[in-house]
């Protein structure tokens, strides 16, 4: 069943991408996307660019001047103004007379005399509202110019009559001038007409090398990003497949199997993760082999008696007494003893069990207890003296609290000193933790020879005896503790043990008031 689940995911997994390839393919993805960014702007988009680019120019010029109109170095600013951005320009008056000129583009259509008819084009301009854009190829310009000269006979619409159009539609590839014109204001009211002429050089030339030089470091790109993607997924996949390895091993039952730490931070955590469940395993895994030595081992003596004496009784009619049937009862008794206190550890301790918290007189419970066993312990000679000034109320598991402080008392008969006293003292206390709340406090005294220091980390652990050869009369489950650990566990109260070699021992747990 468990292989048919393993085999059932593997087959799963096969059929995901693997973290490498993933890696491999969203690196090769992100250098697709930068190659056909880099392709559309460079290539594709690069004319449309460098239009609007001069477009802007053309006008930030336009606005420059418009702004220092009636400044008195206004023949200065429009020079230097031509000289940066390389456009020519012209402002004229009202009638059409030239006021300043700046002449910086050699075929610039608005200093090319015999094409450009300032008047008429004033009369274009101020037809449009007072501004005005226009495409012009100069050497289709000039041809045409040159054949109106031949036939001679000029009119006013051959210079610079070409369609007005909106400076964003560049349809004509061939265009290669740009004419911008806005009339202006100045101070003294005067209407003044700002020509300005710039040159778009032909990109086809810089396009046709921007492409040559695309193609190689596409090639190039494409190679360099298969070998990065091949590297880094490599690099990353690598300690997830180691640790895969381990813990296929881990799956096995190799709990001896160690999980390699590595430079990231989350691998490194997933292996301490790791690390830590293959080291608890290998603890329960060892609790798991102790559990099944002690208990086989606890269980043979009180079997091996039960048949010892059965037989005897069988086959010797001198041994069919009364004596040698209670021997028999008792290690039966034992028997069921051990198998309840293993079931009950087990319970306790996987949380398999459900506590039943009633409020009850915790002290009335005890008082009953000790009486019992006093009744039962008289004739051996044991006294079990209790002390409680109020009866006091718990909210708890009345079973389980009796069950525990049951083993504390049996503990304390067995390993009481010659003089056979017990006591048990109930008090009430703040708990320092919580001022608001009163605790109950129950402590088991007795007269014996008390628990090493060494010994008393240990003693609530599961199976542990002090004195592993100790007297049959005396030998327990080693159970007993750690079932009340866990019953005072689960009720969230405390206990403990105070003990000196020879000063007997004191056990103690406390609860809270209800
Ligand atoms: P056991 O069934 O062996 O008594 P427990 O879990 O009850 O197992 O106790 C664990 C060990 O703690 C005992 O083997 C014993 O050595 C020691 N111990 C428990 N109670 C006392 C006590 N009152 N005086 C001295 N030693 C004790």
């Amino acid at each position: 069943m468990k292989k048919n689940n393993y085999s059932s995911h593997q087959k799963n997994s096969s059929r995901q991408i693997s973290v490498k390839w993933k890696i491999f393919l969203f690196l090769l993805a992100f250098c697709g996307v930068l190659l056909i960014l880099l392709w559309l702007f460079q290539v594709v988009f690069l004319n449309s660019f460098y239009q609007n680019i001069k477009v802007n120019e053309i006008k930030n010029t336009a606005h420059t001047i418009e702004k220092n109109i009636n400044d008195d170095d206004l023949e200065a600013i429009i020079t230097q103004l031509s000289e940066t951005n390389n456009i020519c320009i012209e402002v004229l008056s009202n009638s059409g007379e030239v006021m300043y000129s700046s002449h910086v583009i050699r075929d610039c259509l608005i200093h090319s005399k015999s094409a450009f008819d300032e008047k008429s084009f004033l009369l274009t301009v101020m037809e449009n509202d007072g501004e005005l854009f226009q495409y012009y190829n100069h050497e289709d310009f000039n041809n045409r110019q040159r054949e109106s000269d031949a036939t001679k006979n000029p009119t006013a619409t051959d210079h610079l009559q070409l369609p007005v159009k909106p400076y964003n539609d560049l349809d004509d590839k061939d265009d290669d001038t740009i004419i911008y014109s806005k009339i202006l204001t100045d101070s003294n009211n005067n209407k003044l007409t700002l020509v300005l002429n710039s040159m778009i050089s032909p990109l086809n030339a810089t396009v046709n090398t921007l492409r040559v030089q695309l193609y190689y470091i596409t090639a190039v790109m494409i190679l360099f990003s298969v070998i990065l993607a091949l590297i880094i997924a490599k690099w990353i996949s690598r300690p997830i497949e180691a640790i895969n390895a381990s813990a296929k091993m881990l799956a096995t039952g190799d709990y001896s199997t160690r999980f390699k730490a590595t430079d990231y931070k989350e691998i490194s955590e997933l292996s301490n993760t790791l690390n830590y469940t293959a080291r608890e395993l290998s603890k329960v895994e060892l609790l798991r082999q102790e559990l099944i030595a002690n208990i086989s081992h606890d269980l043979r003596t009180p079997l091996t008696l039960i048949s010892g004496y059965a037989e005897a009784m069988r086959d010797l009619p001198d041994e069919n007494n009364a004596e040698n049937a209670q021997i028999i009862v008792d290690e039966t008794k034992r028997l069921t003893t051990l198998v309840n206190d293993v079931m009950d550890i087990s319970k306790l301790q996987t949380g398999n069990i459900t506590i039943n918290r009633q409020p009850y007189c915790l002290t009335v419970s005890l008082r009953d207890t000790v009486n019992r066993m006093n009744k039962l312990m008289e004739s051996d000679g044991y006294t079990i003296v209790f002390k409680a000034a109020d009866d006091i109320m718990v909210l708890a598991d009345e079973t389980r609290i009796s069950q525990a402080f049951y083993n504390l008392l049996t503990n304390a008969i067995n390993y009481t000193g010659p003089d056979k006293m017990i006591t048990v003292i109930q008090s009430v206390f703040k708990n320092p933790l919580d001022q608001n709340s009163d605790w109950i406090k129950i402590a088991i005294s007795d007269t014996g020879e008390g628990i090493a220091a060494e010994d008393l980390p240990y003693i609530w652990e599961r199976y542990y005896k002090v004195d592993k050869n100790h007297k049959r009369a005396i030998t327990g489950t080693g159970l007993g503790l750690s079932i009340v650990k866990s019953i005072f566990d689960v009720h969230n109260g405390d206990y403990g043990v105070t003990s000196n070699l020879n000063e007997g021992s004191t056990f103690w747990f406390s609860l809270k008031i209800k």
